[in-house]
């Protein structure tokens, strides 16, 4: 089945007496005791609506099975502290999740573990980081704040040679629009904060692989427990009924506005996937089926100007986050990015009058003519 299909229906629990369209939510943290088998408990990763949701998810990523957790970040500490032990080495993408940065920087040296950074793209860089004791790779596509792309075959395909595992943060793309685990990479994580649970009312992760790799993951997960309980199993599951649609119609409002956007005389550079101005187009293309809600952009305005600019919107909301219905806006210089300071972020190619969209399901046009009043107004 495809994914609008899967969306919809992939998980959902059968209740056999009332025969219900949703999935029942069974907000029991405990259930009848049995010899055989494990316990039921939700800090076990095995209560009904916890499995429902990994269903869909997995089904989806087109992955054996999964976990879901607490956070994005719970899901990312599981990968690294439940996968990867004292003296391993593993090498990251270096434009990575701010908060990703921060707890490789801050926690791996606790738990003894190796790490570099490098641009993954770069194949000389990738042999030269590679060392006796690398054990995995971790990468994220399209990447914050300047929608570069990582081609996951060549990733895949560095992997397999060297006996590593691939890991890719997917919240980005969400699965819509990338489905990792078909390239080839082994380990695909999602923010379900974002795309998945679509509405910023919600706050989630999730972990999909290989029966195998997800089992290495469990014995961490029970001894830390950043699991989450039933009733958000349920508002997941009913978030991700639309999430097909909602992302269908993000790639098309961003494509469209990035068109639109490139065109306008006061903004000097958009930076999406979908462009074929995009220095990784061709590999965008290759790997994504829609080119995602996420956009930035260079506006021709002074620091101050620019924070005139945000407040003088009246539809797009100034908010971090992303991937909800309703289309936010981000100053990285301000937010993600504020601790590189300027000289690490001019090295990113990060400018200060870079703006970041995540591109909601409005009105494309409506969303055209609001930055287009706001510009007016400084
Ligand atoms: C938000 C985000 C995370 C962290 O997720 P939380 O749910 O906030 O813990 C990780 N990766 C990416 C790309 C994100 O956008």
């Amino acid at each position: 089945m495809k994914a609008s299909t899967l969306a919809v229906h992939a998980g959902k629990i059968h209740e056999k007496d009332y025969k219900p369209v949703n999935s029942p939510i069974f907000t029991s943290s405990t259930a009848y005791y049995t010899h055989e088998g494990e316990c039921q408990y939700p800090r076990y990763y095995n209560m009904p609506a916890q499995e429902s949701v990994v269903k869909k998810i997995a089904a989806l990523e087109g992955a054996e099975t999964g976990y879901l957790y607490s956070s994005g970040m719970a899901a990312i500490a599981a990968i690294l502290g439940g996968l990867f032990t004292k003296g391993d080495h593993i090498i990251f993408q270096s434009d990575i999740y701010g908060g990703t940065h921060f707890f490789i920087t801050k926690e791996l040296p606790k738990l003894g573990i190796e790490f570099s950074f490098i641009d993954v793209n770069n194949s000389d860089a990738l042999s030269a980081t590679f060392r006796a004791n690398t054990k995995g790779i971790y990468i994220e596509t399209p990447s914050n704040p300047l929608l570069k792309i990582t081609d996951l075959e060549k990733i895949a395909a560095f992997a397999k040679t060297h006996h590593l595992i691939s890991i890719i943060d997917n919240t980005f793309a969400s699965p819509i629009n990338q489905t990792p685990l078909h390239h080839g990479i082994d380990v695909v994580m999602h923010s379900g904060t974002k795309y998945l649970g679509g509405h910023s009312d919600l706050i989630f992760g999730v972990v999909v692989a290989s029966k195998e790799l997800v089992g290495k993951l469990k014995e961490h997960s029970i001894n830390y427990g950043p699991c989450i309980n039933g009733a958000t199993c349920g508002l997941i599951e009913r978030s991700m009924k639309t999430l097909s649609v909602r992302v269908h119609k993000q790639n098309e409002n961003a494509l469209w506005l990035a068109e639109h956007m490139e065109r306008l005389p006061f903004i000097d550079k958009v930076y999406y996937p979908g462009l074929a101005s995009h220095p990784n187009h061709d590999v965008a293309k290759r790997q994504m089926k829609g080119f995602g809600g996420m956009l930035s952009f260079e506006l021709q305005a002074t620091e101050e100007q620019i924070i005139r600019f945000m407040n003088a919107l009246q539809v797009v909301y100034p908010a971090v986050s992303l991937g909800g219905v309703e289309s936010l806006i981000t100053s990285p210089v301000y937010t993600s990015h504020v601790k590189i300071g300027k000289e690490g972020r001019t090295a990113m190619g990060i400018k200060d009058n870079l703006l970041r969209m995540s591109v909601g399901i409005e009105d494309a046009e409506d969303l055209l003519m609001d930055i287009q009043q706001a510009y007016k107004r400084i």
